[in-house]
Protein backbone atom coordinates (compact mmCIF):
# COMPACT_ATOMS: atom_id res chain seq x y z
CA UNK A 1 0.00 0.00 0.00
CA UNK A 2 1.22 3.53 -0.96
CA UNK A 3 1.03 5.71 2.04
CA UNK A 4 3.03 9.06 1.39
CA UNK A 5 3.83 11.18 4.19
CA UNK A 6 4.69 14.30 3.52
CA UNK A 7 4.46 16.97 6.45
CA UNK A 8 4.41 20.48 5.58
CA UNK A 9 7.78 22.28 6.13
CA UNK A 10 6.89 24.86 9.39
CA UNK A 11 9.65 25.84 12.08
CA UNK A 12 7.44 24.46 15.46
CA UNK A 13 5.21 21.69 14.65
CA UNK A 14 1.25 21.34 16.24
CA UNK A 15 1.25 19.16 18.94
CA UNK A 16 -1.93 18.02 17.72
CA UNK A 17 0.17 15.93 15.72
CA UNK A 18 1.13 13.69 18.58
CA UNK A 19 -1.24 10.52 19.66
CA UNK A 20 -1.94 9.87 23.20
CA UNK A 21 0.90 7.99 23.99
CA UNK A 22 3.46 9.86 21.72
CA UNK A 23 2.30 12.83 23.41
CA UNK A 24 3.22 10.81 26.59
CA UNK A 25 6.65 9.39 25.35
CA UNK A 26 7.51 13.37 24.32
CA UNK A 27 6.82 14.70 28.08
CA UNK A 28 7.97 11.93 29.86
CA UNK A 29 11.80 11.59 27.74
CA UNK A 30 12.09 15.22 25.81
CA UNK A 31 10.43 17.17 28.50
CA UNK A 32 11.48 15.32 31.47
CA UNK A 33 7.70 15.65 33.38
CA UNK A 34 5.06 12.92 34.83
CA UNK A 35 2.75 11.46 32.66
CA UNK A 36 0.17 13.05 35.16
CA UNK A 37 1.42 16.19 32.74
CA UNK A 38 0.87 14.97 29.70
CA UNK A 39 -2.35 13.79 30.63
CA UNK A 40 -3.37 17.54 31.96
CA UNK A 41 -1.51 18.84 28.26
CA UNK A 42 -3.73 16.23 26.32
CA UNK A 43 -7.07 17.55 27.89
CA UNK A 44 -6.19 21.36 27.83
CA UNK A 45 -5.83 20.77 24.31
CA UNK A 46 -8.05 17.76 22.96
CA UNK A 47 -11.09 18.47 25.13
CA UNK A 48 -11.30 21.98 26.58
CA UNK A 49 -9.54 22.86 23.55
CA UNK A 50 -7.38 25.86 24.55
CA UNK A 51 -4.92 27.10 21.53
CA UNK A 52 -2.39 28.51 23.64
CA UNK A 53 0.03 27.06 26.12
CA UNK A 54 0.30 29.78 28.33
CA UNK A 55 -3.52 29.48 28.79
CA UNK A 56 -2.87 25.80 30.54
CA UNK A 57 -2.48 27.47 33.94
CA UNK A 58 -2.92 23.91 35.81
CA UNK A 59 0.62 23.75 33.93
CA UNK A 60 4.12 25.30 35.64
CA UNK A 61 5.11 28.16 33.60
CA UNK A 62 8.00 26.52 32.99
CA UNK A 63 6.75 23.95 31.16
CA UNK A 64 4.18 26.08 29.46
CA UNK A 65 7.35 28.27 28.10
CA UNK A 66 9.07 25.37 26.96
CA UNK A 67 6.28 23.66 25.11
CA UNK A 68 5.38 27.42 23.75
CA UNK A 69 8.79 27.06 22.51
CA UNK A 70 8.78 23.63 20.56
CA UNK A 71 5.47 23.29 19.24
CA UNK A 72 2.04 25.40 18.52
CA UNK A 73 -1.06 24.41 19.41
CA UNK A 74 -3.59 25.40 16.37
CA UNK A 75 -1.50 25.26 12.86
CA UNK A 76 -4.39 26.52 10.78
CA UNK A 77 -4.85 30.43 10.24
CA UNK A 78 -8.99 31.55 9.07
CA UNK A 79 -9.24 32.48 5.81
CA UNK A 80 -13.30 32.86 6.08
CA UNK A 81 -16.01 31.71 8.37
CA UNK A 82 -19.33 32.02 6.51
CA UNK A 83 -22.53 30.72 8.09
CA UNK A 84 -25.59 29.79 5.46
CA UNK A 85 -28.57 32.05 6.11
CA UNK A 86 -30.67 29.41 8.27
CA UNK A 87 -27.87 29.14 10.33
CA UNK A 88 -27.60 25.30 9.77
CA UNK A 89 -24.45 24.99 8.51
CA UNK A 90 -20.92 27.01 9.16
CA UNK A 91 -18.04 26.69 6.51
CA UNK A 92 -14.57 27.80 7.02
CA UNK A 93 -11.13 27.94 5.01
CA UNK A 94 -8.24 27.87 6.50
CA UNK A 95 -4.75 28.35 5.48
CA UNK A 96 -1.97 26.01 6.21
CA UNK A 97 1.66 26.72 7.52
CA UNK A 98 2.48 26.47 4.05
CA UNK A 99 0.51 28.62 2.19
CA UNK A 100 -2.19 25.29 1.03
CA UNK A 101 -6.08 26.39 1.98
CA UNK A 102 -8.21 23.45 3.12
CA UNK A 103 -12.00 23.62 3.56
CA UNK A 104 -14.30 22.14 6.72
CA UNK A 105 -17.71 22.11 7.54
CA UNK A 106 -20.18 22.05 10.58
CA UNK A 107 -23.58 20.92 9.86
CA UNK A 108 -26.19 21.45 12.75
CA UNK A 109 -29.22 18.80 12.54
CA UNK A 110 -32.10 19.34 14.55
CA UNK A 111 -33.68 16.72 16.32
CA UNK A 112 -36.65 14.34 14.30
CA UNK A 113 -38.77 10.84 15.02
CA UNK A 114 -35.19 8.82 14.03
CA UNK A 115 -32.72 10.62 14.96
CA UNK A 116 -31.41 13.00 18.54
CA UNK A 117 -30.02 16.09 17.53
CA UNK A 118 -26.40 16.60 16.42
CA UNK A 119 -23.59 18.54 15.16
CA UNK A 120 -21.44 17.12 12.29
CA UNK A 121 -18.22 18.20 11.19
CA UNK A 122 -16.72 17.84 7.24
CA UNK A 123 -13.24 17.34 7.48
CA UNK A 124 -10.77 17.47 5.02
CA UNK A 125 -7.68 14.84 4.60
CA UNK A 126 -5.60 16.30 1.88
CA UNK A 127 -5.21 19.77 0.26
CA UNK A 128 -6.74 19.10 -3.09
CA UNK A 129 -7.14 15.14 -4.66
CA UNK A 130 -5.48 13.42 -7.33
CA UNK A 131 -8.61 10.97 -8.27
CA UNK A 132 -10.23 13.64 -10.70
CA UNK A 133 -13.76 12.64 -10.67
CA UNK A 134 -15.08 15.12 -12.77
CA UNK A 135 -18.16 16.23 -10.56
CA UNK A 136 -16.17 17.50 -7.83
CA UNK A 137 -14.34 20.62 -7.39
CA UNK A 138 -11.47 19.60 -4.95
CA UNK A 139 -10.85 16.76 -8.00
CA UNK A 140 -11.07 19.64 -10.37
CA UNK A 141 -8.49 21.36 -8.28
CA UNK A 142 -5.77 18.68 -8.27
CA UNK A 143 -3.70 17.43 -5.59
CA UNK A 144 -1.62 19.59 -3.67
CA UNK A 145 -0.42 17.80 -0.24
CA UNK A 146 -1.52 15.29 2.39
CA UNK A 147 -2.43 17.22 5.81
CA UNK A 148 -0.74 15.98 8.70
CA UNK A 149 -2.63 14.43 11.57
CA UNK A 150 -2.54 17.07 13.77
CA UNK A 151 -3.96 19.39 10.26
CA UNK A 152 -6.81 16.88 10.58
CA UNK A 153 -8.05 16.78 14.43
CA UNK A 154 -7.17 21.04 14.11
CA UNK A 155 -10.64 21.38 12.01
CA UNK A 156 -12.81 19.05 14.48
CA UNK A 157 -11.20 21.35 17.17
CA UNK A 158 -12.13 24.52 16.27
CA UNK A 159 -15.88 23.46 15.30
CA UNK A 160 -15.86 22.12 18.96
CA UNK A 161 -15.37 25.72 20.17
CA UNK A 162 -18.39 26.55 18.22
CA UNK A 163 -20.04 23.76 19.15
CA UNK A 164 -19.75 23.71 23.21
CA UNK A 165 -19.92 27.84 23.11
CA UNK A 166 -23.51 27.38 21.15
CA UNK A 167 -24.28 24.65 23.62
CA UNK A 168 -23.56 26.13 26.92
CA UNK A 169 -25.36 29.36 25.31
CA UNK A 170 -28.01 26.98 25.38
CA UNK A 171 -27.46 25.50 28.82
CA UNK A 172 -27.60 29.67 30.24
CA UNK A 173 -31.49 30.45 28.74
CA UNK A 174 -32.30 26.99 29.96
CA UNK A 175 -32.99 25.31 26.71
CA UNK A 176 -30.54 22.54 27.59
CA UNK A 177 -29.26 20.61 30.59
CA UNK A 178 -25.35 20.68 32.12
CA UNK A 179 -25.13 17.40 31.21
CA UNK A 180 -25.62 17.35 27.60
CA UNK A 181 -22.98 19.81 26.51
CA UNK A 182 -21.27 17.88 24.06
CA UNK A 183 -20.28 19.70 21.31
CA UNK A 184 -19.66 18.03 17.95
CA UNK A 185 -21.47 14.72 18.17
CA UNK A 186 -20.29 13.37 14.71
CA UNK A 187 -17.39 13.64 12.22
CA UNK A 188 -17.45 12.58 8.32
CA UNK A 189 -14.47 12.17 6.77
CA UNK A 190 -16.05 13.76 3.31
CA UNK A 191 -14.37 16.85 2.72
CA UNK A 192 -11.32 17.61 0.50
CA UNK A 193 -9.31 14.89 -0.54
CA UNK A 194 -9.38 11.04 -0.47
CA UNK A 195 -9.07 9.67 3.27
CA UNK A 196 -7.58 6.13 2.32
CA UNK A 197 -4.97 7.81 0.63
CA UNK A 198 -3.25 9.30 3.48
CA UNK A 199 -4.04 6.27 5.36
CA UNK A 200 -1.77 6.24 8.29
CA UNK A 201 -2.63 10.04 9.22
CA UNK A 202 -6.13 9.39 8.64
CA UNK A 203 -6.43 6.19 11.17
CA UNK A 204 -4.17 8.30 13.70
CA UNK A 205 -6.96 11.40 13.22
CA UNK A 206 -9.60 9.06 14.28
CA UNK A 207 -7.67 7.51 17.13
CA UNK A 208 -7.29 10.97 18.40
CA UNK A 209 -10.53 12.11 17.78
CA UNK A 210 -11.68 8.71 19.31
CA UNK A 211 -10.16 9.49 22.70
CA UNK A 212 -12.48 9.19 26.16
CA UNK A 213 -10.13 12.41 27.37
CA UNK A 214 -10.35 14.26 24.57
CA UNK A 215 -13.00 15.25 22.01
CA UNK A 216 -14.85 11.39 22.64
CA UNK A 217 -16.40 10.94 19.18
CA UNK A 218 -17.85 7.64 19.58
CA UNK A 219 -16.54 5.59 16.50
CA UNK A 220 -19.92 4.60 15.63
CA UNK A 221 -20.53 8.59 15.18
CA UNK A 222 -17.23 8.39 12.75
CA UNK A 223 -17.61 7.99 9.03
CA UNK A 224 -15.27 7.70 6.44
CA UNK A 225 -16.15 7.89 2.87
CA UNK A 226 -13.42 6.72 0.57
CA UNK A 227 -13.62 6.37 -3.70
CA UNK A 228 -13.25 3.10 -3.33
CA UNK A 229 -9.59 2.24 -3.39
CA UNK A 230 -9.88 -1.63 -2.62
CA UNK A 231 -6.84 -2.80 -1.10
CA UNK A 232 -7.43 -0.02 1.76
CA UNK A 233 -10.65 -0.98 2.52
CA UNK A 234 -9.70 -4.81 3.01
CA UNK A 235 -7.22 -2.72 5.40
CA UNK A 236 -10.03 -0.99 7.28
CA UNK A 237 -11.47 -4.63 7.67
CA UNK A 238 -8.69 -5.52 10.04
CA UNK A 239 -8.77 -2.55 12.05
CA UNK A 240 -10.99 -3.99 14.45
CA UNK A 241 -12.74 -0.14 14.78
CA UNK A 242 -16.65 0.52 14.86
CA UNK A 243 -16.72 3.32 12.33
CA UNK A 244 -18.78 3.02 9.63
CA UNK A 245 -17.20 2.97 6.25
CA UNK A 246 -19.13 5.20 2.93
CA UNK A 247 -18.17 4.13 -0.60
CA UNK A 248 -18.74 6.49 -3.49
CA UNK A 249 -20.64 4.20 -5.97
CA UNK A 250 -22.41 6.93 -8.32
CA UNK A 251 -22.88 4.23 -10.93
CA UNK A 252 -24.43 0.95 -11.30
CA UNK A 253 -21.58 -0.79 -14.42
CA UNK A 254 -18.33 0.41 -14.70
CA UNK A 255 -18.87 1.86 -18.60
CA UNK A 256 -21.11 4.81 -16.46
CA UNK A 257 -18.51 4.71 -13.84
CA UNK A 258 -15.14 5.13 -15.90
CA UNK A 259 -17.15 8.22 -17.03
CA UNK A 260 -16.95 10.11 -14.39
CA UNK A 261 -14.39 8.67 -12.00
CA UNK A 262 -10.98 7.80 -13.65
CA UNK A 263 -10.18 5.08 -10.42
CA UNK A 264 -12.59 2.82 -11.40
CA UNK A 265 -10.08 1.83 -14.53
CA UNK A 266 -7.67 0.81 -10.93
CA UNK A 267 -10.40 -0.98 -9.40
CA UNK A 268 -13.30 -1.52 -11.44
CA UNK A 269 -17.08 -2.72 -9.89
CA UNK A 270 -15.93 -6.09 -9.69
CA UNK A 271 -13.16 -5.86 -7.85
CA UNK A 272 -14.57 -2.54 -5.44
CA UNK A 273 -17.39 -4.73 -4.31
CA UNK A 274 -15.39 -8.03 -3.80
CA UNK A 275 -13.51 -5.45 -1.16
CA UNK A 276 -16.62 -4.24 -0.17
CA UNK A 277 -18.35 -7.95 0.88
CA UNK A 278 -14.98 -8.83 2.27
CA UNK A 279 -15.46 -5.58 4.90
CA UNK A 280 -19.03 -6.39 5.52
CA UNK A 281 -18.07 -10.12 6.22
CA UNK A 282 -15.43 -9.55 8.29
CA UNK A 283 -16.41 -6.65 10.65
CA UNK A 284 -20.15 -7.39 10.39
CA UNK A 285 -20.87 -3.68 9.26
CA UNK A 286 -23.24 -2.07 6.79
CA UNK A 287 -21.68 -0.44 3.83
CA UNK A 288 -23.19 2.98 3.03
CA UNK A 289 -23.05 3.83 -0.89
CA UNK A 290 -23.02 7.24 -1.99
CA UNK A 291 -24.62 7.70 -4.97
CA UNK A 292 -24.17 11.45 -6.68
CA UNK A 293 -27.53 11.67 -9.11
CA UNK A 294 -25.87 13.64 -12.00
CA UNK A 295 -29.22 14.43 -14.25
CA UNK A 296 -29.26 11.87 -17.40
CA UNK A 297 -25.68 10.81 -16.45
CA UNK A 298 -26.71 7.95 -13.64
CA UNK A 299 -30.27 8.87 -12.79
CA UNK A 300 -32.36 6.98 -15.20
CA UNK A 301 -34.54 3.79 -14.09
CA UNK A 302 -32.39 1.95 -15.52
CA UNK A 303 -29.35 2.62 -13.84
CA UNK A 304 -31.64 2.19 -10.48
CA UNK A 305 -32.18 -1.05 -11.67
CA UNK A 306 -28.75 -2.19 -12.46
CA UNK A 307 -28.26 -0.45 -8.96
CA UNK A 308 -30.36 -2.65 -7.25
CA UNK A 309 -29.16 -6.13 -8.82
CA UNK A 310 -25.88 -5.04 -7.91
CA UNK A 311 -26.12 -4.36 -4.29
CA UNK A 312 -29.06 -6.93 -3.75
CA UNK A 313 -28.93 -9.19 -1.13
CA UNK A 314 -25.81 -7.35 0.40
CA UNK A 315 -25.66 -5.32 4.01
CA UNK A 316 -25.88 -2.31 2.73
CA UNK A 317 -27.60 1.25 2.51
CA UNK A 318 -27.39 3.83 -0.32
CA UNK A 319 -27.28 7.34 0.26
CA UNK A 320 -28.76 9.29 -2.57
CA UNK A 321 -27.54 12.54 -3.31
CA UNK A 322 -28.60 15.27 -5.83
CA UNK A 323 -25.18 16.60 -7.18
CA UNK A 324 -24.27 19.84 -5.82
CA UNK A 325 -23.01 21.83 -9.47
CA UNK A 326 -19.68 22.79 -9.48
CA UNK A 327 -18.58 25.83 -10.97
CA UNK A 328 -17.34 24.93 -14.44
CA UNK A 329 -18.70 21.29 -14.57
CA UNK A 330 -21.38 20.35 -17.29
CA UNK A 331 -23.66 18.55 -14.93
CA UNK A 332 -27.70 19.29 -13.46
CA UNK A 333 -29.45 18.57 -10.59
CA UNK A 334 -31.88 15.35 -10.56
CA UNK A 335 -35.27 16.70 -9.83
CA UNK A 336 -37.05 15.34 -6.06
CA UNK A 337 -39.29 13.12 -7.85
CA UNK A 338 -36.94 11.77 -10.18
CA UNK A 339 -34.55 10.86 -6.91
CA UNK A 340 -37.86 9.29 -5.41
CA UNK A 341 -38.35 7.19 -8.29
CA UNK A 342 -34.97 5.93 -8.35
CA UNK A 343 -35.59 5.08 -4.63
CA UNK A 344 -38.73 3.20 -5.64
CA UNK A 345 -36.98 1.10 -7.94
CA UNK A 346 -33.85 0.20 -5.41
CA UNK A 347 -36.24 -0.54 -3.03
CA UNK A 348 -37.95 -3.29 -5.47
CA UNK A 349 -34.65 -4.88 -5.11
CA UNK A 350 -34.85 -4.90 -1.28
CA UNK A 351 -31.76 -2.17 -1.55
CA UNK A 352 -32.44 0.56 1.44
CA UNK A 353 -31.90 4.12 1.03
CA UNK A 354 -32.20 7.53 1.82
CA UNK A 355 -32.64 10.80 -0.24
CA UNK A 356 -29.72 13.21 1.06
CA UNK A 357 -30.75 16.98 2.67
CA UNK A 358 -28.20 19.46 1.46
CA UNK A 359 -27.22 21.87 3.55
CA UNK A 360 -24.75 25.47 2.89
CA UNK A 361 -25.77 25.50 -0.68
CA UNK A 362 -25.36 29.63 -0.41
CA UNK A 363 -22.16 29.05 0.92
CA UNK A 364 -20.38 26.81 -1.52
CA UNK A 365 -20.65 23.76 1.39
CA UNK A 366 -19.73 21.35 -1.13
CA UNK A 367 -16.63 19.52 -1.25
CA UNK A 368 -13.91 21.92 -2.46
CA UNK A 369 -16.24 24.34 -4.57
CA UNK A 370 -14.93 27.44 -1.69
CA UNK A 371 -11.63 26.90 -2.37
CA UNK A 372 -12.35 26.98 -5.92
CA UNK A 373 -14.52 30.69 -5.39
CA UNK A 374 -11.35 31.78 -3.43
CA UNK A 375 -8.84 30.87 -5.50
N1 LIG B 1 -12.59 11.27 -1.56
C1 LIG B 1 -13.63 10.70 -0.80
C2 LIG B 1 -14.18 11.62 0.28
C3 LIG B 1 -14.35 13.07 -0.07
S1 LIG B 1 -15.64 13.42 -1.21
C4 LIG B 1 -14.74 10.20 -1.70
O1 LIG B 1 -14.70 10.51 -2.90
O2 LIG B 1 -15.61 9.48 -1.22
C5 LIG B 1 -17.09 13.12 -0.23
C6 LIG B 1 -18.33 12.82 -1.04
O3 LIG B 1 -18.77 13.98 -1.77
C7 LIG B 1 -18.11 11.73 -2.08
O4 LIG B 1 -19.16 10.80 -2.08
C8 LIG B 1 -18.09 12.53 -3.36
O5 LIG B 1 -18.36 11.75 -4.47
C9 LIG B 1 -19.12 13.58 -3.07
N2 LIG B 1 -19.10 14.72 -3.98
C10 LIG B 1 -18.04 15.25 -4.63
N3 LIG B 1 -18.43 16.29 -5.41
C11 LIG B 1 -19.75 16.43 -5.24
C12 LIG B 1 -20.74 17.32 -5.78
N4 LIG B 1 -20.39 18.28 -6.63
N5 LIG B 1 -22.01 17.15 -5.40
C13 LIG B 1 -22.37 16.19 -4.49
N6 LIG B 1 -21.48 15.33 -3.95
C14 LIG B 1 -20.20 15.43 -4.32
FE1 LIG C 1 -11.20 13.14 -4.75
FE2 LIG C 1 -13.42 12.29 -3.51
FE3 LIG C 1 -13.44 14.52 -5.05
FE4 LIG C 1 -13.19 12.13 -6.20
S1 LIG C 1 -14.95 12.88 -5.04
S2 LIG C 1 -11.98 13.93 -6.68
S3 LIG C 1 -11.95 11.06 -4.69
S4 LIG C 1 -12.33 14.23 -3.16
Amino acid sequence: MAVAINAPSRTKPTILDLGRSELEREVVDSFGQSRYRAKQIWQAVHRECIDDFDAITTLPKALRNELSERYVVDPLEKVLHLTSRDGSTDKALFRLPDGELIETVLMRYKSDSHRKARKTVCVSTQAGCALGCTFCATGQQGFRRQLSVGEIVAQIIFMQRIGLAEDRAEVEDGRRDLGSVQGVTNVVFMGMGEPLANYDNTMAAIRSINDANGLAVGARHITLSTVGLAPQIIQLAGENIQINLAVSLHAPDDETRSETMPINRRYPLSVLLDACRRYVESTDRRIFFEYVLLKGQNDTISHARKLGNLLSGMLCHVNLIPVNPTSDGPYERTSRDDAELFQVELRRFGVPSTVRIEKGIDIDAGCGQLRARVM
